[in-house]
């Protein structure tokens, strides 16, 4: 089985959640697909067990023996990466037109290291994640790669949780579709609810069992009212609820998973939904 952690954006406590529910389920194979803000592992003593190399795309390269200074392939780069005949990497979408135009057959296009991806062996069980290299993006590819290698590591009886991109575009898709069930964390603002609303849209197109988090509700009761009101509407079931408190923000300073904290408001809360996130996954499984 698996549970993909995501919201409308950074910030709303995505991460802090998704740690916590897999520090609370017993066997969990865990998938850092944030990949442009890679944290879960930070959290725990680790060592890498495999590390790749991950190709994520082409860059066009220019070969100056052959090349004679025409311009044709600056002319036809929408992208407007290349500038006297130096192609900056950056820019280019590695489209290829530029190999098309080019009467000298100087420029190629070579695939490019995105990022390294691991298999990280902790004393709470395995991490899938990835290490961007400097100024790439996170890809849909690398997502499904990293939820690949996940899967290699767990079996049916093993849920993965996976800590998913924020926002709708591309990494995300890749981190929900084929997912057996979403959970959608969201704060109650009116961008919180403007966000949840593309989000939730968007694992209804994929037709993805989705829950809703209503994270520091308490910070506003109107609204996570009608963020509330707004799943009910929608068929999508509020299956937590977590109060504002102090102590999950200690608990990222000492690198310690909320749910460590016996007291916290927010270890209780988030103890009660994993109660019912158990619930749903049994009547799943039955
Ligand atoms: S089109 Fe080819 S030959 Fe002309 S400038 Fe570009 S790389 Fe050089
Ligand atoms: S591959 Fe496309 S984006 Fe890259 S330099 Fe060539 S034309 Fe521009």
């Amino acid at each position: 089985m698996e549970l993909t952690v995501i919201s409308g954006k950074g910030g709303t406590g995505k991460t802090t959640i998704a740690m916590a529910l897999s520090e609370l389920a017993k066997d969990v194979v865990k998938a850092d697909c944030d990949v442009d803000a890679p944290n879960l592992y930070l959290f725990y003593k680790g060592r890498d067990i495999k590390k790749e190399y991950f190709y994520g795309g082409k860059k066009a390269v220019i070969d100056k023996k052959f090349c004679t200074d025409c311009k044709e392939c600056e002319k036809v780069c929408q992208f407007d990466a290349i500038k006297d005949g130096i192609v900056n990497p950056f820019k280019c979408e590695g489209c290829g037109a530029c190999t098309l135009v080019c009467p000298q057959k100087a420029v190629r296009l070579k695939e490019e290291k995105t990022a390294d991806v691991y298999i990280t062996q902790t004393n709470k069980g395995i991490i899938s994640r990835a290490q961007m290299e400097v100024g790439s993006e996170g890809s849909g590819k690398l997502i499904t790669q990293l939820r690949s290698n996940a899967r290699k590591f767990s079996d049916e009886n093993i849920l993965i949780i996976i800590d998913g991109s924020p926002g709708i575009g591309c990494p995300v898709i890749s981190s929900i579709t084929g997912s057996d069930a979403v959970l959608i964390v969201t704060e109650p603002t009116q961008s919180g609810l403007e966000d949840f609303v593309r989000v939730m849209e968007l694992c209804r197109h994929f037709g993805v069992l989705t829950f809703a988090c209503i994270n520091k509700y308490d910070i506003n009761d109107k609204m996570a009212g009608e963020i509330g009101g707004f799943c009910r509407e929608n068929d999508v079931y509020v299956i937590g609820k977590i109060p504002y408190d102090d102590t999950v923000m200690k608990s990222i300073n000492e690198l310690k998973p909320i749910v460590h904290y016996e007291g916290s408001k927010a270890n209780q809360a988030i103890r009660k939904m994993w109660d019912n996130i158990q619930e749903y996954i049994n009547r799943i499984n039955q």
